[in-house]
Parts: C-alpha cells; structure tokens; sequence
C-alpha cells in the first residue's frame, strides 16, 4: 500500500469521476473555437487574500486576467462577445456583479505578477534601482527592498538577474504600485523556503480594507499561509476548468487533497491524499539493510565555504537537505556524486545517479529517442511502467521533442530519466520545481515508493515543504551565512531536523488533524507563540 492515500490508490493519470452534467450557463470564457472552456470565476473579497489551487492548464492565469480586467470575458461566443452591460446582468445577484461594478465604476487599476518571470527581461529594461523608482506610487519601495533582500541588485541591469532574483523584484513591482488589485501568479518558483515565507508576508502586509489581493501557488503550504479562503479549480487539463465556491483556507486545501466536494457532492480525482509520516509506512528492518557512511569534510570555492558534519545514511531511506539557496547543497550534492576530485576518495564508493537542479534540453529528437537512449529498456519494464512512467504520466509527452517540452514536462522526463538509471544512491536536486502541486504529490509519492521498493538511498533537496516532509526519512540541516561560510549538519530524525531547521527560519508548524498536512502557524499567532516557548517547531499533535 501506498502510505498517502487515504484508500487504495492505483496512482494512476487524475480523471474526473463525475462531472457536471451541463455546464454551458456556466461557461465565462473561451479563446476561441475548440479551445479551453474557463466555467465559473472565483469571488474576491475586498480585504482579504483569495488563494487559487489547480493543476497546470486548468484556467487559473486565465481567471487571473479576467479578474484584473486584462481580458475580458466572452461567455464562449468569441464571435458575438457581450459588452459589459450584458455581462454585469449575467453575473446578476452574484458577489461577482459587485466586484465588476465596482471595478468598472472607481476604474480599478490591476497589477499581475506575472507567472513566468524568465520572460521579464524581454519587456523590461534597465538598471534594477531606476525600474524600482519609477514604479514606486506608494512610496513602501525601500523598506520591501530591505525585506525581500533586493538591496544589493539595486545598480544591476535587470537581464543579469538569477530566476529567484527576478521573482523577488516582480513580486516587488506589484507590491509598489498604488493599485486596487494586486495579483500574484505563482510567486513561491526559484525561492527558497525563507524567501517564500517572506514573500508571503510581504504579499500579506498589503491587505487593506479597500483593496483584492489573488494568488495562485502551488507550494500548498505557502499558497495556505498566504490565503484568507481558497477556490479550488478543477477539470481536464486544457480542455476545461471549473471553480469552486469559496472555501475556508483549510477546508479548500483539503478539498484539493481528498479530490472531493462535499457541497456539490463532485469527486474530481479518484484517491484522496494523506500526509501521515510516522505510522504508516510499511516497517522496514533497518537491520537488513546496508549502511553507508561519509567523514567530515570541508570545501572551499570561491569565497564560499562549506564544512560537512561526518553522516551516514541506509539503504530504502530518504535523506532531505533543507537550507536556504547558496548553503551549498547542490555543492555536497556533487561531490556525493563523485565530481568532485578532491573528495572523491573520502566518499563511499557507490554508483550515483544525479538529477541537477537545472534541466538544460538540448537534445534534437523526440523524448522516446532520449530514453532509448539513457535507459533502453529500462523505461518499458513492466514494474518500472506501473511504479513511475504511469504515474508520470510519460504517454503524453513521450512522442513530443525535447525542446518543445514545457518546465514542468522537462522535469517529469528528468525524474524519470534519474530514476532509471540503475545505481545505488539516487541524487535529485529539486525535483518539484515548475511542477503543479497535484504534480508534486505524484513524484514525492514516486520518488518515495521507488526508493522503498528497490532498496536504494536517495538524497534529495526540496523548498516545498509538504514534499520535504513527506520525502524525508532524515534531514541534513544547514547552517550559516549563505554565499559565504555554512555548515551542513549530520543527517537527523524528521522531527528534530525539522525542528532544528525552524527554529532557524522562526517559524513554526502544527498538522491538519484530518489530513496531517504540515501547516504554518501565522506569526505571532498564540499557537506559533506557545509553540515556540515549548521549542515545539514542528508539532506532530
Ligand atoms: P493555468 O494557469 O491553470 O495553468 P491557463 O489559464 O494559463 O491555465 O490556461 C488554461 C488553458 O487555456 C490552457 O489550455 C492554455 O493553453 C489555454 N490558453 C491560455 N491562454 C490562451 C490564449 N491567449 N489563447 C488560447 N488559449 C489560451
Ligand atoms: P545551494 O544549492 O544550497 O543553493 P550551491 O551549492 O549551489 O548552493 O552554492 C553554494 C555557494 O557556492 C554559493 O554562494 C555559490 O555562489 C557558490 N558557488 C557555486 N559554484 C561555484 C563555483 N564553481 N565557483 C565558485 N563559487 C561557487
Ligand atoms: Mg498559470
Ligand atoms: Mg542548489
């Protein structure tokens, strides 16, 4: 069985059980003939923070358009669209009829970050410090600077900026600008675990009474400290999406997780998801497996160093490395690999796999050549069809080109392509990022069952939290200042790794009491408080 299901789950491709079964009145917006149908649009409110959760291409960039008044919706007749008095009839009686009055009427001015910030600099240019300036209309531009670490760009031209550097300043842009609506399309990408929760807070600290603030996120435990309630989207991944009602935060999260709608009675996904860790996992005799140590190391580069606590790690178990970007992860990643000269012969001699942090095509052919290529005959075997490339969904994209794969495709073939290869130890940088958060429960559920069942290790680095924790059999926990001088600790238990590593970051979490997913206790709130004074980071009540 498979520990994050709450029934059996065959972990198979999501499908929709039950669907609605006329929907035309409910339809908002289409591009075009035969394209996605957007049924429904979430409800802002004024005041507070709406969330958005779905899978990729199920309507959530669209609806943020509509919402900020960039596109305007056509109710699916693309040819004959309605103009605005039409349509704040349709949405009679509605919060949305409200929202769009109010919008047309005080001409609302809208502010998107945008989802792919790597596009950025091809609209954008200039010196970082000169584009800050001239978008500051509400005057808070230095103290956000201080707070999302961007003071040190400030003389840099935008097209220099790392991925986390760019989402930093877009979410920056939006927070400056004198707007009633702010929206934000996936700000958690390229950030580290602390970056996120400051992104958050950030995004948070502009709540006011007047103004409507949107996210959509998929980094669940980010998308829930952020948001005051939650629209789930569901459907059939570019042919149609359908919003929810608003729901608390908690209970939309879990509705996402269960793939079930208690108030429509609509089951969406056929399994749902638990994030239980300790008690049910199959009991493995750590006795019968084989153990690898490693010694203390030290590594100078640049001007960077890192010092390695000596760590050993077992056979089927999972080692997560937590700690902020530039403390040398990837660095001990590599050398476990056994790139790295210096080391080479203090490290067990193992044969690794490796999946690097940035998924580079750049191969001319299909993603069947690649295969055939990297693991022939591997990749069809029937154990490794059912336990990765099924639930990986790699029929989709496997007669598309390398190159024309999105992010989140590439990363699938790059998971699978790791896992394939036989070796003793798997080592997988960052394997969630561009995917959607249904896509992460998949591959954390992948990566754990194939590493469970063959009997390997694996090491792997994660910033999404409720993958980390669902990942991790132990954590190595790292310390210091990045970029300059860090310290990576022995491997430890989850709970007191994850509890060493919080009380770094400040922040606490306690577990849904229905599903056990990890939640983030609001700063200063009075469980984040109590459990700070009891050293309870990581509560597992
Ligand atoms: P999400 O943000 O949930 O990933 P999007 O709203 O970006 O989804 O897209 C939903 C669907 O609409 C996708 O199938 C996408 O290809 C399609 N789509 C998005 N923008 C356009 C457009 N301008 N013209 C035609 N189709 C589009
Ligand atoms: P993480 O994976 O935790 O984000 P890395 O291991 O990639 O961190 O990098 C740790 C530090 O080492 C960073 O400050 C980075 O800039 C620096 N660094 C990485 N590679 C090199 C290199 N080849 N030469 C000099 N410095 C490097
Ligand atoms: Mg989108
Ligand atoms: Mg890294």
């Amino acid at each position: 069985g498979c520990n994050m299901c709450v029934k059996k789950c065959p972990l198979q491709a999501i499908k929709i059980i039950n669907l609605p079964k006329d929907m035309s009145k409910d339809l908002v917006h289409r591009y075009g003939p035969n394209t996605f149908k957007l049924h429904r649009l979430p409800t802002p409110r004024a005041g507070q923070v709406l969330g958005l959760v779905g899978t990729n291409g199920i309507g959530k960039s669209t609806a943020l358009k509509i919402l900020a008044g960039k596109e305007m919706p056509n109710l699916g007749r693309f040819d004959n669209p309605p103009d605005w008095k039409e349509l704040l009839q349709y949405f009679r009686g509605s919060e949305l009829q409200g929202y769009f009055t109010k919008m047309l009427e005080q001409e609302f001015k809208s502010s998107i970050k945008v989802q792919y910030v790597d596009a950025i600099p091809k609209h954008v240019k200039g010196v970082v410090g000169e584009i800050i300036k001239k978008k500051d209309t509400k005057g808070n531009s230095e103290r956000l600077i201080q707070e999302l670490e961007l003071s040190h760009l400030l003389e840099r031209d935008i097209s220099q900026l790392s991925g986390g550097e760019l989402q930093r300043l877009a979410i920056l842009i939006v927070c400056i600008q004198n707007v009633q609506i702010s929206m934000f399309d996936e700000p958690s990408s390229y950030l580290d675990v602390k970056q996120r929760l400051k992104a958050a807070q950030v995004i948070r600290s502009l709540i006011d009474e007047k103004n409507y603030i949107i996210c959509v996120e998929h980094d669940l435990s980010v998308l829930d400290y952020l948001s005051d309630f939650v629209c789930c989207l569901y459907g059939s991944q570019t042919a149609y999406g359908i919003v929810t009602m608003p729901f608390s935060v908690r209970e939309g999260i879990n509705i996402f997780l269960a793939g079930f709608i208690p108030t429509e009675n609509m089951r969406f996904r056929d399994y749902g998801l638990s994030f239980k860790v300790a008690d049910n996992l199959e009991p493995i005799d750590l006795k019968k497996m084989s153990h690898y140590t490693y010694p203390a190391m030290e590594k100078q580069q640049g001007a960077f160093k890192l010092s390695i606590c000596p760590g050993e790690f077992n056979q089927s178990q999972i080692v997560v490395l937590l700690g902020e970007n530039g403390t040398g992860k990837t660095t001990f990643i590599k050398m476990l690999a056994g790139k790295d000269p210096a080391v080479k012969d203090k490290i067990p001699e193992l044969n690794v796999s490796y999946k690097p942090q940035t998924v580079n095509p750049s191969f001319e052919s299909s993603v069947r050549d690649l295969l055939n290529m990297r693991i022939p005959g591997v990749y069809t075997q029937p154990a490794f069809v059912s336990d990765v490339t099924k639930p990986m969904l790699l029929d989709d994209i496997i007669d598309n080109q390398v190159l024309e794969l999105s992010g989140g495709e590439l990363q699938r073939v790059c998971i699978i392509l790791a896992l394939g290869k036989p070796a003793d130890v798997y080592l997988i940088d960052e394997p969630s990022a561009y995917l959607d958060s249904e896509q992460r429960i998949i591959a954390a559920k992948v990566i754990k069952r194939y590493i469970l069942n063959s009997k390997k290790s694996a090491f792997v680095v994660e910033h999404d939290f409720i993958m980390a924790t669902y990942l991790a059999d132990s954590v190595i926990v790292y310390e210091g200042t990045p970029g300059k001088e860090c310290k990576a600790n022995s491997p430890q238990s989850l709970v007191s790794g994850m509890n060493r590593f919080l009380e770094i970051m400040g922040v606490t979490f306690r577990r849904d009491p229905s599903n056990f997913r990890p939640r983030i206790n609001k700063i200063d709130s009075i469980l984040d408080r109590e459990q700070k004074i009891a050293g309870n980071y990581f509560s597992l009540e």
